[in-house]
């Protein structure tokens, strides 16, 4: 079998589904990685590095196996095959059109966001190695748009006092972010309305706001809130962030549009000079005033929200997703580099978005 690495062609996307570390491991299972030309450009991963590493410069489309990061274009699904299989993010729950297409063009479509979130596919999860890098630089971009310092320094000239950050939403991006945050020497302080998480926040050496809300929902997700709830949250919100000189959000409720935390109201009772980075932008955004991929400034905070930050730390971000990619091959084809998809797996079985029908277990040189 032969897998594809292609070569990403959004907007500012700059990973790889496969990186050179990886081939070695990926050719021991059998299989010929072919690299389309220039597919590592972006992350500063020369051709002759793949070459290296045993892999084939070629035309990746062709492959039995295609490896992405982001959900193919049409003229990309018009590239592939009938039979391939195709693993990516596919955004199932976001671009049900995009998936009906990869069904119609016969396609095997595997979601890394449709994996489950269980013990043994935690090597898999990009969701997760992706967020974790989305909050890492989610705290950069804040201290470089701060007009203040984040660490409390003491000086001949006089001693400045720490930033203040609040982060909304702690998950795998919300803690990553409270870490960095704390490591740069910032206060910090986590919110959400999973309350398991409060052990987890203050874990990472910061405080827990505690708004007495709980929503717990289906497979230990966050649920949307009442209206009342919202009401009484966005108040109570209002009132702390006035004390913040930076706040990041990375609030998600799976399949709704991102929850509003930051009011217009809390906005203009920030310190003058504050941020707001808002990492919900793709699903509308946690703060009312957010333009999802833009950075507008109002009340005198600057307000970001970035859509695709993960693909800003190319070479951390790439490697980890090839991770994640190579586990889940290791999964799908047997030691022997046949196909072997189990569709009593239940993570083959989630991870399956398009071209599950009819097939139980398949073999293939
Ligand atoms: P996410 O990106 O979907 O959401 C980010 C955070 O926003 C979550 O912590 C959520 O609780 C919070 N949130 C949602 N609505 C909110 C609101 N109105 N106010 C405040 N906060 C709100 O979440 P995620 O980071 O992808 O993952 C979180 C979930 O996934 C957890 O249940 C976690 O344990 C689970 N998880 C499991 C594994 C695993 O076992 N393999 C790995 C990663 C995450």
């Amino acid at each position: 079998l032969t897998v594809g690495v292609v070569r990403e062609t959004g907007q500012g996307e700059r990973r790889i589904a496969l990186v050179p570390k990886l081939i070695e491991r990926v050719s021991g299972r059998g299989l010929r990685v072919v690299v389309e030309p220039g597919a590592g450009a972006g992350a500063l991963l020369a051709d002759e590095t793949f070459e290296q590493a045993g892999a084939v410069i070629g035309d990746p489309w062709d492959a039995d196996i295609v490896v992405k990061v982001a959900p193919p274009s049409a003229a990309e699904i018009a590239k592939l095959k009938q039979g391939t299989i195709l693993i990516g993010f596919l955004n199932p729950r976001g671009d049900p059109e995009g998936i009906a297409a990869l069904e119609t063009a016969g396609v095997r479509a595997f979601a890394v966001e449709a994996i489950p979130r269980i013990s043994r596919a935690q090597a898999m999860d990009a969701l997760s190695s992706q967020s974790s890098v989305a909050g890492y630089r989610a705290v950069l971009l804040a201290a470089e748009k701060l007009t203040r310092f984040f660490p409390m320094l003491t000086t001949a000239a006089g001693t400045v006092p720490p930033a203040k950050v609040l982060v909304l939403g702690a998950g795998v991006a919300g803690l990553q972010a409270l870490a960095t945050a704390k490591r740069l020497g910032a206060q910090t302080t986590g919110y959400d309305v999973r309350p398991e998480v409060g052990e987890q926040v203050k874990s990472l050496g910061a405080k827990f706001l505690e708004l007495g809300i709980e929503a717990v929902g289906e497979g230990g997700y966050a649920r949307e809130l009442t209206a009342e709830e919202k009401e009484e949250q966005q108040l109570r919100l209002t009132e702390a962030i006035t004390k913040f000189d930076v706040v990041i959000t990375t609030a998600l409720v799976p399949g709704r549009k991102a929850p509003t935390l930051v009011t217009a109201d809390a906005v203009k009772g920030m310190p003058a000079g504050g941020v707001v980075v808002d990492l919900a932008g793709e699903s509308g955004g946690n703060c009312e005033l957010t333009k999802p991929g833009e950075e507008v400034v109002e009340y005198d905070v600057t307000i970001c929200s970035p859509l695709n930050l993960a693909a800003e730390m190319p070479a951390h971000s790439s490697e980890l997703y090839a991770r994640n990619v190579t586990e889940l091959l290791e999964l799908l084809v047997d030691s022997e580099g046949k196909l072997a998809l189990d569709f009593s797996d239940e993570i083959v079985a989630g991870a399956c978005v398009a071209g599950a029908g009819g097939a139980e277990e398949e073999g293939g040189e």
